[in-house]
Formats: C-alpha cells, sequence, structure tokens
C-alpha cells in the first residue's frame, strides 16, 4: 500500500485524531455522567467531538470533503442540553485549542451527505456505544465509497490489544488501527498511532479440519445469538462466539484472530447503515476474508445510507464462508423475526 496516499494519510490522521478524542471522554466517563446528570451522554459527547474533529481534521487536507455522518447536531442546538454542547466543545478543543462553538456545531453538521453523489465519506464517529460505555470494546469507522463501492477503509479501535492474547472486554491503554486500500491490503498500525510503521495483516487460510473461531454482537438485539449457535452447531464447530461490540469484529477476521463474524438480523425491518460495514468490510477483504449478507449476497454501497438490498452479514475466510451461506440457507434462518 502506498503510505502516503494523499487520501489514506487524512483518514488515518483524522481517525487518529478522533481516537484521542475517545479516550480523552472515556478517562472522564464519571465526570460527564455528574455534569449532565445522564448515564449515556458520555457516549453522546464522544460522538458528536469525534465526529467534528474528523471533518475538521479531513477539510483541512482534502478541502470541504462529503461526508455521510451518523451524527446531527440538532440535539446539541437544543438549550436544554447546554451542558452536553459544553462538554463536547471542550473535548474537541483538547484537540484543537483554536475552536469556536459555532465551529464545532458546523463541523458535526457538515458531515450530513445523504450518500447521493457519486464519491464521499461515511463516518461512525463511535460505533458500539454500549461497548463504549461498558469500556469495552468500540470503534471509529471511517470509509471512502466510490461509484457504489468502498476502496478505502480506516478503523480505530482505541481499546483493542495489538497483542491477540489479551482478554477482549476489558480496554486496552494503547489500541491499533487498521486501514485498507482497494488492492493494496489491510495494514495495522499499534497504539492508534499513523507514524508508526505498520505490519500487513492476513486473514486465515482455513480447511474443514480447523476448528472454527467466530465472533458476534455482544448485544442480543443486534445479532440473533441463537441462530447463530445453531449455525455453528451443524457445522460442528464446538466453540461458542467470542463477543465484542462495534466493527472490531471484522478486524479480528482480518487479523486471524477469528475465522468469521455472523452478524444474523433480529428482526425483518431492520436496515444497515453503511457507517457501520464500510470501513469493516474493506478491511476484512483486503485481508483475504469474505464479505456477504446472509443469503451470500455481496453488500451493496450503491443504495446511499443504507444497505437496504441486504440483510445481515457474514464475514468470513474463503471456504468457510461458503459452507455458512449453505447452513443458514439449510436451515431457514436469517431471516429476523
Ligand atoms: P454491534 O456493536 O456489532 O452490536 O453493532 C452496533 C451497531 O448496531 C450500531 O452502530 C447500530 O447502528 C446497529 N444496530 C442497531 N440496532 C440494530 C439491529 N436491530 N440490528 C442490527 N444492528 C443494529
Ligand atoms: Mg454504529
Amino acid at each position: 500500500m502506498n503510505q502516503q496516499h494523499p487520501m489514506l494519510q487524512a483518514a488515518l490522521s483524522a481517525v487518529a485524531t478522533g481516537c484521542g478524542a475517545a479516550k480523552h471522554v472515556q478517562r472522564q466517563l464519571e465526570s460527564v455522567r455528574e455534569v449532565t446528570k445522564d448515564d449515556r451522554s458520555p457516549v453522546t459527547v464522544a460522538d458528536f467531538a469525534v465526529q467534528a474533529l474528523v471533518w475538521m481534521s479531513l477539510n483541512e487536507s482534502l478541502n470541504a470533503p462529503l461526508i455521510v455522518g451518523e451524527e446531527s447536531a440538532d440535539l446539541l442546538r437544543n438549550a436544554s442540553q447546554a451542558a452536553v454542547l459544553d462538554a463536547v466543545v471542550s473535548t474537541v478543543q483538547a484537540a484543537r485549542s483554536d475552536s469556536t462553538t459555532a465551529q464545532v456545531l458546523d463541523a458535526i453538521d457538515a458531515c450530513n451527505h445523504d450518500g447521493s453523489a457519486d464519491s464521499y465519506w461515511t463516518l461512525d464517529p463511535i460505533d458500539g456505544t454500549k461497548g463504549f460505555l461498558r469500556e469495552q470494546q468500540f470503534a471509529i469507522a471511517l470509509g471512502y465509497i466510490e461509484n457504489g463501492e468502498v476502496v478505502l477503509g480506516v478503523m480505530g479501535c482505541p481499546s483493542l490489544p495489538v497483542d491477540q492474547t489479551a482478554a477482549l472486554d476489558h480496554a486496552d491503554e494503547q489500541g491499533v488501527m487498521y486501514a485498507a486500500m482497494k488492492g493494496a491490503g489491510t495494514w495495522e498500525y499499534a497504539a492508534c498511532n499513523p507514524q508508526c510503521t505498520p505490519r500487513q495483516v492476513h486473514a486465515n487460510t482455513w480447511d474443514d479440519g480447523n476448528t472454527i473461531r467466530t465472533c458476534e454482537s455482544v448485544e442480543s438485539g443486534h445479532s440473533k445469538q441463537d441462530e447463530t449457535a445453531a449455525v455453528l452447531k451443524e457445522l460442528g464447530s464446538p466453540s461458542a462466539p467470542v463477543r465484542l461490540d462495534s466493527q472490531c469484529k471484522y478486524a479480528l477476521v482480518a487479523r486471524n484472530q477469528a475465522d468469521a463474524y455472523l452478524r444474523m438480523p433480529t428482526r425483518k425491518g431492520y436496515v444497515e447503515k453503511i457507517w457501520d460495514h464500510a470501513a469493516g468490510m474493506i478491511i476484512a477483504t483486503e485481508a483475504g476474508a469474505i464479505v456477504s449478507d446472509v443469503t451470500g449476497i455481496p453488500l451493496d454501497f450503491t443504495q446511499g445510507a443504507t444497505l437496504q438490498n441486504n440483510r445481515g452479514v457474514i464475514c468470513a475466510v474463503p471456504g468457510l464462508h461458503q459452507r455458512i451461506i449453505e447452513t443458514i440457507s439449510a436451515l431457514g434462518v436469517g431471516a429476523g423475526a
């Protein structure tokens, strides 16, 4: 991969700044809760601050980037949210001391592209909000879509240990960052530091005799865990999936810590969002894995902000992927309740 590619450099730097801001809020979880009188507000503060910082950073190097971001500043403009707005602005100022409140609000709202252009970024400033609040795994996910295809992805995993033997259910101090560009492989940046020399990672080459190592959401509302269990039982896999929040699951497959990530739909009407998958998908596929929905068709990024032509996600190494899709079909699962 050309590490000097301007878009890659811009994305790495933006996501690294976001990782720092997210950790900054996480160190102050209790005091943010205290000031805002709200248990969930720390993640709200981090979501807004990271979105603002990513836009400010990308805007500096790429000039008025189009971004389909998850957040809008409407809530922050409401007077009742003054304490949250203050916390967001001071988080942004910790990274960019000259930022004003108006600039922060405008930066958040600048990420309001609808995905109708030929090319645009998509950003999940804090993916895995529940993991963030539990002080477990979450991700800052930035993908670039060109003519309906994801061609670049950078994912900051500020609490994911680079050491694959370390436990995943508590936050690592350093974290790790992954980047992938179409045709150029997937690269691991230790300690969320874009200046370090990255290491190329490769997904597993799996054969029938291997034990299947899988991962899935912690939240049973996001992935039907009993259906994953049924599929694994049918495949003769004795080991239970590792559970973790966010797109870090794609990274586990990319770096050969898991052979598959299953996301079985929980309900018929739920439509996956592009910011929840763009970066993760290219990070997994450039490492050699296959990503599709539960019926086996590729994720379709031509539909604006959502993956409305898909249901669920199956990310797995070659050989295993097809067997999982066939098993889902044979068991008649994957439709959602
Ligand atoms: P995870 O951490 O993998 O459980 O995924 C977190 C993401 O799940 C969030 O960013 C949400 O956008 C998304 N999400 C919310 N509700 C659902 C649902 N019913 N099914 C699948 N994903 C969902
Ligand atoms: Mg998300």
